[in-house]
């Protein structure tokens, strides 16, 4: 294990209580792998972390080492345990997140993967998606899994491992392979081979799981010709996923929470009732919102997935996301660089009172939800003499709200539901400017939370429930701590004015490039 001693930050031995029990939350994400040590009160009382490699063999190939990623986890896992000095005896359960629909191919026997895990990014089964909507399977698809036909889920990266791996076909056949996904991969390698299992939010990614009845479905597995013995079984989040072993840890807590991160992260913000909605402002945004029981089919391209296993009872969602959100600020800084750091964005643009007419649409790998255009172009729009740097900074910054706006606003649409506040995380959240706008936007309450590890939080909140350290949801939403809430405080018309330049420049991508 590569963790060094001496780094390690022995004064976090003042934050524990002696005796005391604690839950550890993974979170096992696509460029690092962490583990967390928090206590009743939700707070966060150690941590540790560690990059893991993402390789890209070919052009729109992405792949990981799933023992690199698993002798990762395993390394944070030791570590954060020497820096806290809380040792096995007192975690009293362990939960997962993970990065979700990555595909990992491992023999029964030996336990070896026969191929990299293939990266939830890789888009190299693109050909077998395209035969499959020439084959009319889009529509059956999107009815039993919710999803829309892409290489993103894991259906199709299983489907190429047996197709172009030697020997993986008549193995598969034979009740040789296991898939998984990464929760599955760490679960079977972390109990010692005992428990072969998913969560079903997970196996709600995998593009093989009918959402609707809560199996693997026969007629997506022999469309792609992936054989049931291959399949993990499907359990509930909160729940038994066997202990981990004494040669991992020697008291052997087990491990009783796992879902996707973005699952993961809607718990940790306790996002339980119909309607409640959470966005995370990354890269990237990622936006869910709890339809309870319905499953809701969307008119504006968003997918509908598995929210909420906890209880014995589903909580369908709605899931959004959009392609370039902090990246844009990236993108000013590395590019065009015309700032230093993503943190002094929300005072450049804070100086100014106005956008001026000024709009940056990001479209740099086309439009997604609710547009769906994947051959727009990006756009600044609305250039004057009198513009400069913190015309487009702010234009940039004004960019993550419109495009949640318009997401969140298809969501309303799609679900018939009335947003009453927006629950936010992730690094850009922090941006006051940002948010504010966001709420004048939306007419409704942001509120931050008040940790930025939502994700890990919502692995330790599911498994501390399945082991009574938290009695119920009420005691969590009780306990959950919120940073600052932005009242909305925009003028209406100013708001509709911004609304419509906005259009108008997504109107204008549009026609840029044919
Ligand atoms: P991920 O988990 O997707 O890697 P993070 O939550 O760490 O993302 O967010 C990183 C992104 O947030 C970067 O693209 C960065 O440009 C952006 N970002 C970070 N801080 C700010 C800020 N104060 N204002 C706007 N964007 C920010």
């Amino acid at each position: 294990m590569s963790f060094n001693l001496a780094e390690l930050n022995l004064a976090d031995h003042a934050f524990t209580v002696p005796g005391s029990s604690y839950i550890m939350a993974l979170d096992s994400g696509t460029t690092s792998v962490r583990a967390l040590i928090v206590d009743e009160y939700d707070d966060i009382v150690a941590q540790a972390s560690k990059p893991i490699s993402v390789s890209y063999p070919a052009s729109g190939w992405v792949e990981q080492d799933p023992m690199e990623i698993l002798a990762s986890q395993i390394a944070v896992m030791a570590e954060v345990q020497f820096k806290s000095g809380i040792h096995s005896d007192r975690i009293a359960a362990i939960g997962i997140s993970n990065q979700r629909e990555t595909c990992v191919v491992w023999d029964r026997d030996s336990g070896q993967p026969i191929y990299n895990a293939i990266g939830w990014q890789c888009r190299r089964t693109a050909p077998i998606v395209e035969g499959l909507v020439e084959a009319g399977y889009e529509e059956m698809i999107r009815e039993k899994t919710g999803l829309k036909l892409d290489p993103y889920f894991s259906a199709t990266k299983i489907k190429w491992i047996l197709d172009n791996v030697s020997g993986a076909r008549e193995a598969a056949e034979a009740g040789e392979l296991m898939f998984g996904t990464v929760d599955t991969w760490l679960i079977y390698n972390l109990t010692g081979g005992t428990v072969y299992a998913t969560d079903y939010t997970n196996a709600s990614r995998t593009m093989l799981f009918n959402i609707h009845t809560l199996d693997w479905d026969d007629e997506l597995l022999a469309m792609l010709d992936i054989p049931r013995s291959m399949l993990p079984e499907v359990r509930w989040s909160s729940g038994d996923f066997g202990h981990v072993s004494s040669e991992v840890m020697t008291h052997m807590p087990p491990i009783t929470g796992v879902a996707g991160d973005q699952q993961a992260s809607f718990f940790g913000h306790c996002c339980f009732e119909r309607g409640d909605t959470k966005n995370t402002y990354g890269t990237g945004c990622f936006m869910l919102m709890n339809t309870g029981d319905e499953v809701v089919r969307s008119d504006n391209g968003l997918i509908a997935t598995i929210g909420i296993a906890e209880g014995g009872k589903v909580s369908y969602a709605l899931e959004g996301s959009i392609f370039h959100a902090g990246s844009v600020i990236q993108w000013l800084r590395d590019k065009l660089a015309i700032i230093t750091d993503a943190a002094e964005t929300a005072d450049i643009a804070r100086s100014l009172s106005d956008n001026a007419g000024c709009y940056l649409v990001p479209a740099f790998s086309g439009l997604g939800s609710p547009w769906w255009d994947p051959t727009a172009r990006g756009i600044i729009a609305g250039l004057t003499a009198a513009s400069d740097r913190a015309t487009i900074v702010r234009a940039a910054c004004e960019s993550m709200a419109y495009q949640s706006y318009d997401v969140l606003h298809a969501m309303e649409a799609d679900a018939g539901v009335k947003l009453e506040s927006l629950s936010v995380d992730g690094a850009a959240s922090r941006n006051e400017f940002i948010m504010q706008f966001q709420s004048d936007l939306l007419g409704i309450p942001v509120v931050q939370s008040e940790s930025v590890e939502t994700t890990a939080l919502g692995a330790a909140y599911l498994a501390g429930l399945a082991v009574g350290y938290w009695e119920d949801r009420e005691e969590l939403a009780q306990n959950h701590a919120r940073g600052r809430r932005f009242e909305p405080q925009g003028d209406a018309e100013d708001t509709a004015r911004y609304l419509a330049g906005w259009h108008d420049a997504v109107a204008r991508t549009r026609t840029v490039i044919e």
